[in-house]
């Protein structure tokens, strides 16, 4: 018999089905990707097809192991990472959903939440579940589909409905309806896991009316999981991994030590960073959360978003006209040897995570007669490095680990000029990999360790390749003058 050699990792994103197999050597073999739709039904509503969810995830992974020209039985096994927090409510004897999913952004359930608020439950949800409530967490999207829906309250008290992630929902049609589950990562994004226990909270399920048997069984990230049905892949597989995509990034980047942290640099920047084997509560209305559980241990992690990180550069090409694309901003930005004074606070759609004013809007201040584009595009840069610096400092302090590193990916992180003055900022090393499709990436880490087909996190980091290292240095003077002018111009 051939030992196998392959994990095939399954990318369900929030536009996106993807699947790619990754070889021994953590090497990217073929990938397939197949776009799903979003509808908005209402202002604010944002809803998906989970069977166009399903299919397509199916579809890819057929087409990515067509692709490789690897041999179903080559496959060891199949990790999951997923858009969080999406959820789909279906029938337990049918398999069919009852609804369309109802997608994170979706603000469906806001009066959910405006009513536990009123309530003054926020500090229990927050004390309990380590997160802030908000519409985009999973436990007030069911509150709402029971309150709102016909029949699915009654049909739910007599257990014929079952309640998921989208992680949960993939692996029930994969395994033939025999495996209702859920890995810890995803759990700790419902607003319904207690991060003690680790298993759902019995007074925030009794808080919102729902039943318990609608939900997943919890289990770790990594290890045999479930099963896949013989028919649909040409054999059953193993499911041996399962994470939220976020956290899904952190394994893939490789942060296994406490003080390792990952930035994605897309529109926005998502910012997770592990903090040991205890949750940290933050005094800056950060998420606590679980980076992964695997050999028996949690990790758990801290989370920020910013929201306006690469879409600062769109607006310098689109609302400015000061480049034509996006790449452009480097060069632009590099003609100048400093902002000169000018700073660019890019609340451009409030300030998030450690600020929290979604009023604030954006300004650029301490323009002179010699100021140029240049100068302003290098202010973009720096505000870009600096909202990623405010919320690591909130980090540090709220969890008493000092950064150690900080890995990046995302379009952005393609910049040199933006991850050196990263770097600079931050005094610690900026780490880019080779491999920037680190969701896919982590989800393929935890399913080969839960196979056995790699046996450490350190045959991991020996497998792990790095692009740069951006190294911290710079004049520390005009480093403390751009932070000071950032600290004046935000408050
Ligand atoms: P998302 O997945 O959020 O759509 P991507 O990871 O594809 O985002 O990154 C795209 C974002 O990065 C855009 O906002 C774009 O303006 C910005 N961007 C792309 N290339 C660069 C670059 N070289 N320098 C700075 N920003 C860039």
């Amino acid at each position: 018999m051939t030992e196998q050699r392959s994990i095939l990792a399954l990318d369900q994103g929030t536009t996106s089905s993807r699947a790619i197999v990754f070889d021994q050597a953590g090497q990217m073999v073929a990938m397939a990707q197949a776009p799903t739709t979003q509808d908005f039904p209402q202002p604010g509503w944002v809803n998906q097809d989970p069977l166009e969810i399903w299919q397509t995830q199916l579809g890819t992974a057929l087409d990515a192991l067509s692709r490789a020209g690897t041999a179903v039985t080559d496959v060891a096994s199949i990790g999951i990472t997923n858009q969080r927090e999406t959820l789909v409510v279906w029938d337990r004897l049918t398999g069919g959903p009852v609804h369309p999913a109802i997608v994170w952004q979706s603000r469906q359930s806001a009066p959910q939440v405006e009513d536990l608020l009123a309530r003054g439950m926020g500090p229990a949800y927050t004390h309990v579940t380590g997160l802030v409530p908000d519409a985009y967490f999973t436990a007030t999207k069911i509150a709402w589909l029971l309150e709102n829906v016909t029949d699915l309250r009654a049909r739910a008290d007599a257990g014929e409905l079952l309640a998921g992630t989208i992680d949960s929902w993939l692996i029930w049609n994969l395994t033939g309806g025999e495996r209702h589950i859920t890995d810890v990562t995803n759990a700790s994004r419902t607003m319904l896991l207690d991060l003690e226990t680790q298993q759902w909270s019995p007074e925030l399920l009794a808080d919102l009316a729902i039943p318990a048997q609608m939900l997943p069984e919890i289990v770790p990230s990594s290890g045999e999981l479930g099963m896949t049905s013989g028919d649909l892949l040409g054999a059953e597989l193993p499911i041996c991994g399962i994470a939220g995509d976020q956290q899904a990034a952190l394994f893939g980047q490789c942060c296994f030590a406490p003080g390792d942290a990952k930035n994605t640099y897309g529109t926005g920047s998502f910012l997770l960073m592990n903090t040991g084997q205890r949750p940290r509560r933050s005094q800056h209305r950060l998420l606590t959360t679980i980076a992964w559980q695997r050999d028996e241990q949690t990790t758990f992690a801290l989370e920020g978003s910013i929201f306006v990180s690469g879409s600062a550069v769109q607006w310098l090409r689109d609302g400015l006209h000061l480049i034509e694309d996006a790449a452009e901003v480097e060069a632009l930005a590099a003609t100048v040897a400093s902002s000169e004074g000018v700073t660019f606070v890019p609340a451009l759609t409030g300030l998030g995570a450690p600020h929290w004013d979604p009023t604030a809007r954006g300004a650029i201040l301490g323009i002179t007669r010699g100021t140029t584009s240049a100068h302003i595009a290098r202010a973009t840069l720096e505000a870009i490095a600096l909202q990623v610096r405010d919320v690591i400092t909130a980090m540090a302090t709220d969890s008493g680990i000092p950064l150690r590193s900080l890995r990046v990916d995302g379009g952005a992180a393609r910049n040199d000029l933006l991850m050196q003055i990263q770097a600079d900022l931050l005094g610690v090393p900026v780490v880019r990999p080779v491999n920037v499709e680190t969701t896919a990436t982590g989800a393929a880490y935890l399913a080969g360790l839960g196979c056995g087909l790699w046996r450490s996190t350190a045959e991991l980091e020996a497998l792990w390749r790095i692009d740069r290292t951006f190294e911290p240095g710079g004049d520390a003077a005009a480093l403390r003058d751009i932070v000071a002018r950032w600290d004046a111009a935000v408050s």
